[in-house]
């Protein structure tokens, strides 16, 4: 059910939010700074309020969410207000030899009116870092948060009630009609995160109004294990990557592609990875307080459903496959003997389901890959320069992780985002200050010195010899 803000309806909002983003175009930066450390504020002294959100929404362990809703956003808006002078700063560009005398610049304007819409896995994080992006920018805001994580959506408003005039940042909460309602109104910019067959879907909608969009998507990120790594290290690290958020992170290893020679080592250091972190006395996962739970039961099903039939197709459990549905559980679940024609291995898995093939040659693993659509992240683990090298050349993706899993994201200076299916448009610090900016170039031709004056007709054999020398010379 839509459940609009009692006080003003979308078409209001996004009025009112017209006649502000014009009046943030000539904000300071100590102004936005101010915005920015409010936020902070509101963040760090409510932190165990955000905690109990995400827990009632996905059972979250405080910690967890500790380190991958809060200190992340902590972060990203720290590393904003320390940058922020530089980056709202004009840039002069350098001119060639015929503007000699011109003043260039690129100017970096809000965009004006911008939509985020959000998704439900991290409800926080995902809806409060484009949000940073886009005030360190100068826009306005609708952020339409998920409809299937509540408690943190009623957070995020109340937050943003407490913060911002709803001419300035207004939350709109509710199911897919509302999101739609928005998208139907010429917003400057729509940042979306979300699968990519709603991503589709918010691209059409702006294209009505030809308004830019990013889009971060999802999909299948794999992870290759050749046979020169650390196996204990990798194991652990992807059993990691894959147990946050009980496998709901876009990133997550989707898949792993492990080198035959090293298969079966690999898969009981897996299985021991993942009990040393969740069931190190032996009590079974189900019991562990550092392990989350699926979102609701539809998606729980979704999972069940795609592990039952991979089952019936042939594949395997070799570790974990416990499920109970009134505790939304699944554990982290490792299976082998799947194959391509297996929806397992079609859609993105988006839970804690961790499908294992055998690979010979890296040729073989780099065909594998580039048979699907780019990832949002590629994972290696070797020693060998080569085999890394061969992935980065050969393959195409969002982010490439040498001896890691998803950590990248963390990092405030590279920029997260998919290509094409997995993505289009980035986010996170510098890279999310653009995404929310015009870059207005600036041309300020000099009135005493104009080398382009000098090629104005009439035409002649002096004009001419002019403009092939400037040919030659540029
Ligand atoms: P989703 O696409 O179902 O929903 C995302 C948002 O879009 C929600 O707020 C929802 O209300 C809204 N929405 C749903 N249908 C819509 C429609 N027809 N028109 C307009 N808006 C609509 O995604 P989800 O289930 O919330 O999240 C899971 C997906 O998000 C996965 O594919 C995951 O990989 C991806 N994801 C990507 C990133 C990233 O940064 N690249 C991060 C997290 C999740």
């Amino acid at each position: 059910m839509a459940s609009y803000d009692p006080q003003f309806t979308p078409e209001q909002v996004f009025m009112l939010q017209q006649e502000k983003a014009l009046l943030l175009r000539s904000e300071t930066v100590a102004m936005r700074i101010n915005k920015l450390k409010s936020l902070k504020a509101w963040i760090r002294e409510h932190s165990n309020d955000i905690r109990k959100a995400v827990f009632a929404d996905l059972a979250k362990p405080y910690l967890e969410t500790d380190i991958t809703e809060i200190s992340v956003i902590l972060g990203e808006i720290s590393h904003a207000i320390r940058h922020l002078p530089k980056w709202m700063k004009a840039k002069k560009v350098s001119n060639p030899m015929h503007f000699a005398g011109a003043d260039c610049r690129i100017q970096y304007e809000p965009r004006g009116c911008a939509l985020i819409i959000s998704p439900w896995n991290y409800p926080f994080n995902l809806s409060i870092g484009p949000l940073v992006s886009a005030i360190s920018a100068g826009c306005t805001v609708v952020l339409k948060p998920s409809e299937l994580s509540p408690n943190t959506s009623a957070l995020i408003k109340r937050m943003v009630s407490d913060l911002f005039a709803p001419n300035e940042v207004a939350v709109f909460q509710g199911e897919v009609e509302v999101a739609k309602a928005l998208l139907a109104l010429p917003f400057n910019h729509v940042f979306f995160t979300g699968s990519p067959q709603v991503g589709k879907e918010v691209m059409k909608s702006a294209a009505q109004h030809l308004c830019s969009v990013t889009l971060e998507l999802g999909g299948k990120s794999p992870v290759v294990v050749d046979a020169s790594c650390d196996l204990d290290d990798a194991a652990l690290k992807i059993a990691w990557a894959k147990s946050i958020n009980c496998g709901q992170t876009c990133i997550a290893p989707d898949y792993i592609l492990v080198n035959g020679s090293v298969y079966q080592a690999f898969l009981e250091k897996l299985t021991a990875a993942f009990d040393q972190l969740l069931n190190p006395k032996g009590k079974g996962i189900a019991k562990s307080p550092d392990y989350a739970r699926i979102i609701n039961t539809t998606h729980w099903a979704r999972l069940k459903q795609l592990l039952d039939e991979a089952v019936a197709g042939g594949g395997q459990i070799i570790f974990g496959g416990e499920l109970d549905v009134t505790e939304k559980f699944l554990a982290p679940t490792v299976i082998t003997g799947v194959d391509q024609g297996m929806r397992i291995m079609q859609e993105e898995i988006f839970g804690p389901i961790l499908p294992i093939i055998s690979y010979n040659g890296l040729d073989e693993a780099i065909a594998y890959i580039n048979g699907n659509s780019k990832p949002l992240a590629l994972y290696v683990f070797s020693k060998e320069k080569y085999v890394s090298d061969q992935l980065s050349v050969q393959t195409s993706c969002g982010a490439l992780v040498e001896n890691d899993c998803a950590v990248h994201f963390g990092h405030p200076n590279l920029p997260f985002g998919g290509v094409n299916v997995s993505g289009m448009g980035k986010a996170h610090g510098h890279f999310g200050f653009l995404a929310f900016s015009n870059e207005k170039a600036v041309f300020k031709q000099s009135t005493r010195f104009n080398p382009v004056k000098s090629l104005y007709p009439p035409y002649s054999i002096k004009k001419k010899k002019l403009i092939s020398l400037f040919s030659k010379l540029s």
